[in-house]
């Protein structure tokens, strides 16, 4: 059996039986990363020995009947921006190549108290900024469908890892969509939880107000186990919210019956792929089929949403990165004098996608541009939220697309504005603090996979993931078949 194309729920299931061991399922990864990997890509650092040793310890603990979790010996791989004790921490860049965490992310912490091995950490666009890994100062990471193509981004590493069957799941972060864009590009299931819902300790920060940690996976019942590990309050992260943690499994067979859905239409689909169209149309019947209420509504302030994300983000990033000075994180590049030291490091340690985002940023925010810019900027922010929020007065979810079209060419978007409208669709949950799940339902012409997007209330993440299991048997339905 070739253990590592299974989702981790049946590797669970298997290991629980005793028909295998944490061992063996660790070694199978371990194999398919090294028979894969040179031509995926997918990870920066691969934590070998370690999760082999994690895993001879959760061997141990199941045959003494001292288990530490449902999930004790199944492993994951994280994104290169998600602190692993001792292990590199590179953001994709150049300025943090040799830098080592010195502590565990809190999420790291709960999936190793859960007793689960760390396969390794997985490439990224340079601190998480782009859409499609390209970005990235160490590597290329190419989307296991088609090797011509990106695997989308920011988490493209993770996304490329889960897909070519390099891991059971992984864990991503979405400040704009970097967890469902790419989930999109590789046919995987991903979720952004709620702003607030998982710790963001140990994730080095992008944009603080848009930041959230993710998880990319089979299917959606792997990611309602994922997120019902992560999700709840930590201390010290004061931006984590200290509010009850639903059972998410329990409510994955719920159906659709009386479930109001919010078809986001008309003006907002004319750029998309028309299987993307076809698909969200043919979903749409699909859930009222089920018993689902279906009503239309327009996608608020979408002609907005792209230039309110990039003023909030790049001013976000560039007082985030103002810590990398040569003295505190990584690269030093030494100089003349204090000042020359600055330059040279930040000069030679960011790539230009950084650097242009520092500057824009540094401008919206200086004086004199603040109130036209950032301000501005947070008050349309909030307007786009409070259209979310008188949208779920009248529905239970919204159902629309995740991206307007399938993976695209390396190369393709040399312009740096055309990159970022490839996150049109799915800025607006970030800028809301929003739930939102990404959910496979097919493949279009050219063979590459196509989804759709489901948007809850803040903290509804039990009704998108109800949904989200929905479109799941839509897609098998239709064929789809991971
Ligand atoms: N593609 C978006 C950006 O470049 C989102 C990135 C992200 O979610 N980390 O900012």
């Amino acid at each position: 059996m070739k253990l590592h194309t299974l989702e981790a729920w049946s590797l669970r299931d298997l290991i629980r039986d005793g028909s295998v061991t944490s061992t063996d399922i660790v070694e199978s990864f371990l194999d398919q990363i090294r028979a894969r990997d040179a031509e995926i890509g997918a990870y920066i650092t691969v934590c070998g020995e370690q999760a082999l040793e994690a895993a001879k310890h959760s061997d141990e603990r199941r045959r003494e009947g001292r288990t530490l979790s449902d999930w004790d010996g199944i492993p994951a791989a994280i994104k290169d921006n998600i602190s692993v004790k001792g292990v590199a921490n590179t953001c994709g860049s150049h300025m943090l190549a040799q830098y080592h965490a010195p502590y565990d992310a809190h999420v790291v912490s709960l999936l190793k108290q859960a007793g689960m091995p760390i396969l390794g950490k997985t490439n990224m666009d340079e601190f998480a900024m782009g859409s499609s890994t390209e970005f990235s100062a160490l590597k290329t990471t190419r989307n296991p469908w088609d090797r011509q193509k990106v695997p989308g981004g920011s988490s493209g590493g993770s996304a490329a890892a889960v897909a070519s069957h390099q891991a059971p799941w992984a864990l991503g972060s979405d400040t704009g969509g970097s967890v469902r864009e790419p989930a999109a590009f590789c046919g995987l299931v991903g979720i952004k939880p709620t702003y607030g819902r998982v710790s963001r300790r140990g994730l080095v920060a992008f944009a603080s107000s848009l930041d959230q940690i993710g998880m990319l996976t089979h299917s959606v019942r792997d990611g309602a186990a994922l997120l019902q590990l992560l999700a709840g309050h930590d201390e010290l992260d004061s931006t984590s919210v200290r509010r009850e943690v639903p059972s998410y499994e329990s409510v994955l067979g719920a159906g659709a019956s009386g479930l109001r859905v919010g078809l986001l239409g008309g003006a907002s689909q004319q750029g998309l792929q028309p299987e993307i169209h076809e698909a969200l149309e043919q979903a749409a019947c699909f859930l009222a089929d089920q018993g689902a209420e279906i009503q239309e509504h327009a996608f608020p302030l979408l002609d907005k949403a792209i230039e309110t994300y990039y003023l909030v983000a790049t001013a976000e990033a560039s007082s985030n990165l103002a810590r990398y000075d040569g003295v505190r994180y990584g690269l030093r590049v030494e100089g003349s004098d204090t000042g020359e030291m600055f330059r040279r490091t930040r000069s030679e340690g960011f790539g230009p996608e950084v650097k242009r985002r520092i500057m824009l940023g540094t401008y919206a925010l200086s004086a004199g541009y603040y109130e036209a810019y950032y301000r501005k900027a947070q008050q349309v922010r909030t307007m786009i939220r409070d259209g979310f929020l008188e949208l779920f007065e009248k529905v239970d979810v919204l159902l629309g697309p995740t991206t307007a079209a399938s993976a695209f060419g390396f190369g393709e978007k040399p312009d740096p504005l055309q990159m970022y409208l490839t996150d049109i669709y799915t800025v607006p949950a970030n800028l809301a603090g929003l739930p939102a799940i990404h959910v496979p339902v097919g493949l279009d012409h050219g063979g590459l996979p196509i989804g759709l997007q489901i948007t809850a209330s803040p903290f509804a993440e039990t009704n998108a993931l109800r949904s989200a299991a929905v479109l799941e048997t839509f897609a098998r339905n239709r064929g789809w078949n991971r």
